[in-house]
């Protein structure tokens, strides 16, 4: 588990670190600045010779901008040819006024940005207009100036943000009117939320995060509200998936109940089973409109099937087959007809049992208004792509897409159940801990991707672990299963098969 802050979180454990527990400011920005210069000093030696080599910090006037004067002044010291070029109009912050007073001292060369000056000169270039104190659009000269150190690294010059690449909104990962392409960004603390949403994550280039000395985590647990609430897995958080027992039978590992596919749409069931099957999940069965029956076992012998048609009374038999399962998914490939609607409500009416809503389980709910409140209790997780959640909240999915945590937050809170919000970077929320994901690629942009997810899901349900965390792991495996087909299949070829049957490597450890 790495924790992740946005930018309230980080200024608040900034406050704290100096005001409460007296660290001195210059002393955590020498410890910042020194993350960055190390980090430089790393690449220079690493791709060309100390000598010949010429590298610019572009300097706001915010404590950003402070950084990267203690930086050049650090490169300097190490005999790095650094000059200084200033961005910032105003007189400054005292750390901002204190770090140049130094700079000037020692005669490093420091210039006024004046409109001219060519940055694809300078080998290394180190963006440090706005940190994460940026409020407003990036405007006038200091958008001339993030244009300019992009068109330089297009010519070839490396680019290394301070902190945050100047531009990019750190809570959203948005662009604030332009922002400064890094091919690497050294981050103080704790990852920027901004830095993992795109674009942020494109303009961020690759993260690297650096202790600057704020006070430890335990003590922040206590003191910053919020603290250690935002997340991100690793591949350690893995092993928390339910460990294997050598006396265990098939019950050991839990029930799966997959409603999905209707009469054309039968594949989504086999890739949502096949998912809870890989997943580790004891038994797995699907209920599944008759069509779908010989089909389904042909391609999967494991699977025990349940079958519905169109126009019979289902109550019965639906309560048997709830009753057999610990935990039940339905939606994909359902489709929207009065059979459908009836298993939907069906499905949020069982309370006792986690319960995964996806796709046409969404677009029922959104269409008659359906109002699980009542029924959640925390236990129905819900896993919207933009366009479900547009018709569920009624809300543009650009509006959505620009605030994937909020959005996510408040529909859990409101609707007391665990948000799994789909895109690029899934965040997954019960309302105040939020999961924001860092595996997958755009291979998953595929028809089917998110039925396999679906599966997981409810696997990792089944199996007895606690629902919030079940969602995260799941869509942090669902995401390296996809990283993997696309090493064997390239992100093309790749199909949401390949997704399911890669499921199995991502998990094995
Ligand atoms: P911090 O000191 O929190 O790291 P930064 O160095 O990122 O903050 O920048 C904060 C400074 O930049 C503040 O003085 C703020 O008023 C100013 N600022 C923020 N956004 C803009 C903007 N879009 N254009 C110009 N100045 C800005
Ligand atoms: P379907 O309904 O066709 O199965 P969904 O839209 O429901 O597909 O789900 C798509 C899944 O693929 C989601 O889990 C989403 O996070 C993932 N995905 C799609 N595109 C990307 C991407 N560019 N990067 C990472 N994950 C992606
Ligand atoms: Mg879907």
């Amino acid at each position: 588990m790495e924790y992740l802050a946005d930018s309230h979180t980080m200024k608040t454990v900034d406050n704290c670190s100096i005001q409460e527990f007296k660290i001195p400011s210059v002393v955590l920005m020498e410890r910042a600045a020194l993350g960055v210069s190390v980090f430089l000093k790393g690449l220079i030696t690493r791709e060309k010779s100390n000598k010949c080599i010429k590298t610019v910090c572009v300097c706001g006037s915010g404590n950003n901008g402070a950084d990267g004067l203690a930086v050049a002044r650090q490169l300097n010291e190490n005999g790095i040819n650094v000059s200084v070029v200033i961005a910032g109009t105003s007189e400054g912050t005292e750390e901002y006024r204190l770090q140049k007073n130094i700079v000037s001292n020692l005669g490093i060369e420091c210039v006024e940005y004046n409109g001219n000056i060519d940055f694809s000169e300078y080998d290394y270039i180190v963006d440090a207009m706005f940190g994460i104190g940026l409020s407003r659009n990036i405007e006038g000269r200091y958008a001339q100036i993030a244009e300019a150190v992009n068109e330089a690294g297009e010519k070839g010059s490396v680019v290394v943000a301070v902190d945050i690449a100047s531009g990019i909104n750190a809570d959203n990962g948005q662009i604030m009117g332009v922002a400064v392409k890094a091919d690497y960004t050294v981050t103080f603390g704790y990852k920027k939320t901004g830095i993992m949403f795109y674009p942020g994550a494109t303009y961020s280039g690759s993260v690297e995060v650096v202790n600057a000395g704020f006070v430890p985590e335990n003590v922040l647990h206590n003191k910053v509200d919020g603290f250690g609430r935002t997340f991100t897995y690793t591949d350690d958080d893995i092993d928390r998936l339910v460990v294997r027992t050598s006396d265990s039978n098939k019950g050991t590992y839990g029930r799966t109940l997959i409603i999905a596919g209707s009469k054309d749409m039968g594949g989504a069931a086999v890739l949502s089973a096949s998912a809870a099957y890989r997943s580790g999940t004891g038994l797995v069965k699907i209920l599944t409109h008759e069509a779908n029956k010989t089909p389904l076992l042909v391609r999967m012998p494991e699977c025990l099937i349940a079958t519905y048609q169109d126009n019979k009374p289902l109550a019965a038999e639906l309560k048997k087959d709830f009753a057999w399962a610990k935990s039940i998914a339905a939606g994909p490939g359902l489709s929207m007809n009065e059979v459908a609607a009836e298993i939907t409500r069906s499905v949020i009416e069982i309370n006792d049992k986690v319960r995964i809503l996806d796709a046409d389980a969404l677009n029922i709910i959104a269409a008659e208004k359906i109002d699980f409140r009542g029924n959640a209790e925390g236990n129905i997780i819900v896993t919207p792509h933009l366009m479900e959640m547009s018709r569920l909240i009624g809300k543009s999915v650009s509006d959505i897409k620009k605030n994937l945590v909020q959005c996510a937050k408040e529909f859990a809170k409101e609707h007391q159940c665990i948000c799994v919000l789909k895109d690029a970077r899934t965040v997954v929320t019960d309302g105040t801990n939020v999961y924001i994901n860092s595996t997958g690629n755009d291979g998953m942009s595929t028809g089917g991707s998110g039925d396999v997810l679906t599966g997981l899901t409810a696997g990792f349900t089944a199996m007895g672990i606690d629902a919030f965390e079940a969602a995260c792991l799941a869509v942090y495996v669902h995401g390296k299963a996809g990283d993997i087909a696309a090493l064997n299949r390239g992100k093309a070829g790749m199909t949401a098969s390949d997704i399911a049957n890669a499921v199995a490597d991502a998990i094995k450890r």
